[in-house]
């Protein structure tokens, strides 16, 4: 328990350290068994969290463990544990450039990196409007099934995987997508799209 806890602290640094969050934003979640779960608390400084700053739930939200309130987002990551017996580790971040774009383009999807385009299928971006609510765990639940990153409009982004790493992992790819797009939209200049062909090529070589 307390390497998967340490691996938590670890990553809330990194996350304040690349800008994916300010310090009192974001929420990391991870599966510990099928009625428990470890999350990060409402309202603590990420960079100086300590292995007894986390709560662990039950699936129904009531609190086993933990000296502070977990992260007001606590529904969204219990409603996606329900859904989706594969998925271990939730992270939601606010990154700077993955939230700008959201704002401007209605697709941030695009297949410009080669190394995105395993990926690309796996983005949902949905509209977001609140937080810490029953009504951002519901948009988010239509399309669990099919997807593992989902952009929120006007918010930020929520990355799942089997492990911590695999999430933070498909948070860094869109962040940087996101980078690439924001640097070539500015250039102002026609960029590159990968072609359908181009891409199936991508897809062979990865499979
Ligand atoms: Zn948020």
């Amino acid at each position: 328990m307390n390497n998967v806890k340490k691996e938590i602290l670890n990553i809330c640094k990194y996350l304040v350290l690349k800008n994916y969050i300010n310090i009192f934003d974001g929420n990391i979640s991870y599966r510990i068994d099928n009625n428990q779960v470890l999350i990060t608390p409402k309202r603590k400084n990420k960079y100086t969290l300590s292995l007894d700053d986390l709560v662990i739930l039950d699936y129904d939200g009531k609190k086993l463990y933990g000296k502070n309130e977990p992260s007001g987002e606590w529904r969204l990551h219990l409603m996606i544990y329900k859904q989706r017996e594969d998925i271990n580790a939730v992270i939601h971040t606010h990154p700077v450039f993955s939230t700008a774009i959201s704002l401007v383009e209605n697709n941030i999807s695009k297949p410009i990196l080669v190394e995105i385009v395993p990926f690309l299928e796996k983005i949902k971006e949905i509209k977001c409007t609140s937080f810490y609510t029953e009504k951002l765990a519901e948009s988010v639940k239509k399309y669990i099934n099919k997807f593992d990153i989902f952009i929120l409009k006007n918010h930020g982004l929520l990355t799942i995987g089997k492990t911590l790493d695999e999430a933070l992992f498909l948070t860094e790819k869109i962040e940087y997508l996101a980078k690439i797009l924001f640097i070539v939209k500015t250039l102002g200049k026609k960029f590159k799209v990968l072609s359908k062909k181009e891409i199936n090529e991508i897809k062979n070589l990865f499979s």
